[in-house]
């Protein structure tokens, strides 16, 4: 089997370049291992426009924000499926000073564009602790990503572009045109490995500096709303009063299982907004790629050109994977240069 590319993984990051190459007219093979945690598999898949903490934009919000739409509508099309919500986010103030730093930051014209200048006084009153009001963040939403990868892996076996197959590096040799795994010939291999790119003998250079991430998803009678609420964590609907909540960040522990920890924070967290009972559905957990400079991690090993990367999305996948999807497709076409923020370049001591 002959193709210009082999990808390894099949999350978010592999899913979204594996769909630009083919809408670029590229055959490629993406091969997953599929495992049941992953980092993209637990995710809230949430996208946020704004940095809560200091109430400023995300990193390159206004460029990537209208190319991620732009994909997941398309991905949507072509699938005939649902999997995109563009829905708001509302802020619970902690306090008044955060209340009066928010409408401060509305006023700017800059970000009105993403915040919502009115109060939201009532909202989901006598359910929540909710004593400084709250507002809405705008332009932000979520994607199921569970279903956005099903619908992906289905897309690909339709065109006979999908194996479920564990890469080891052992099967992998070099030649003057591109690469060989088992019977594929291919132009270049593109990890998106997520995590594991950290046992990647080609890449094990890389300063990830992973975050273990834990979640709950929690049934709250009688509460309804399509909004994700935000104070701490999130609440995320997900339908029929069920909400994911989370997450945690851990530096130390990186093994892939819950922890009664992790548990206890969350619940704590969820007390700290909800005034109504509650009951655990689920707890989950996964490891994030996330990268020392907070940077994606995109590009061409130094040594073998027939090696790439598309990795690092960190804690921002959603909105970040489809913008550099399409320039890291381009860049592999000789059409376009790496943002050098993203390139792993970066990271080559060479240099
Ligand atoms: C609890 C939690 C909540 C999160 N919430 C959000 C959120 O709300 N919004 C957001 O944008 N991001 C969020 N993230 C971060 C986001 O999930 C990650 O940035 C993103 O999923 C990374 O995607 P990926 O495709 O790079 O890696 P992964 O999702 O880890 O995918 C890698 C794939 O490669 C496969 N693979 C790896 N090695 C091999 C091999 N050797 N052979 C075959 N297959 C292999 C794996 O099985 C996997 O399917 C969250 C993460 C966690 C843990």
């Amino acid at each position: 089997m002959n193709v210009n590319y082999l990808i390894v993984g099949q999350g978010i990051a592999g899913s979204v370049l594996a769909f630009e190459l083919l809408e670029q007219g590229k055959k490629v093979l993406v091969i997953d291992g599929n495992a049941s945690n992953t980092s993209s598999k637990v995710a809230a898949g949430l996208y946020n426009p704004i940095v809560f903490k200091r109430i400023v934009k995300s990193w390159m919000v206004d460029d990537v924000l209208p190319v991620a739409n732009e994909m997941y509508a398309s991905m949507e099309q072509k699938f005939w499926q649902k999997f995109h919500h563009k829905r708001a986010i509302i802020k619970l103030f902690a306090s008044q000073d955060e209340r009066e730093f928010w409408f401060s930051k509305a006023a700017q014209k800059e970000l009105s564009h993403y915040l919502s200048p009115q109060v939201e006084e009532d909202f989901l009153s006598g359910k929540i602790k909710n004593e400084f009001g709250a507002a809405a963040v705008l332009q932000s939403g979520n994607c199921d990503v569970r279903k956005l990868l099903q619908s992906m892996q289905q897309f690909l076996q339709q065109e006979s572009s999908y194996r479920e197959e564990h890469f080891t590096s052992n099967d992998l040799s070099f030649h003057a045109e591109g690469i060989s795994w088992k019977e594929v010939r291919a132009e270049k291999i593109i990890f998106c490995e997520g995590y594991q790119a950290t046992q990647n003998p080609y890449f094990n250079w890389l300063p990830f500096v992973l975050t273990k991430g834990e979640v709950l998803t929690i049934h709250i009678p009688d509460f309804d709303t399509e909004s994700v609420l935000n104070k701490g964590v999130f609440f995320l609907p997900l339908g029929n009063q069920v909400y994911k909540v989370g997450a945690t960040y851990e530096w130390k522990d990186l093994t892939e299982q819950i922890t009664e920890q992790g548990k206890q924070q969350l619940l704590q967290k969820i007390q700290q907004v909800l005034k109504v009972p509650f009951s655990i559905v689920a707890h989950e957990s996964g490891i994030r790629p996330t990268v020392k400079d907070r940077r994606p991690m995109i590009g061409l090993h130094p040594e073998h050109a027939q090696l790439g990367m598309f990795n690092g999305m960190g804690t921002k996948a959603i909105l970040l994977a489809p913008y550099y999807a399409k320039q890291f497709a381009q860049f592999l076409a000789g059409k376009a240069e790496l943002h050098p923020e993203v390139d792993i370049a970066r990271f080559n001591l060479k240099n």
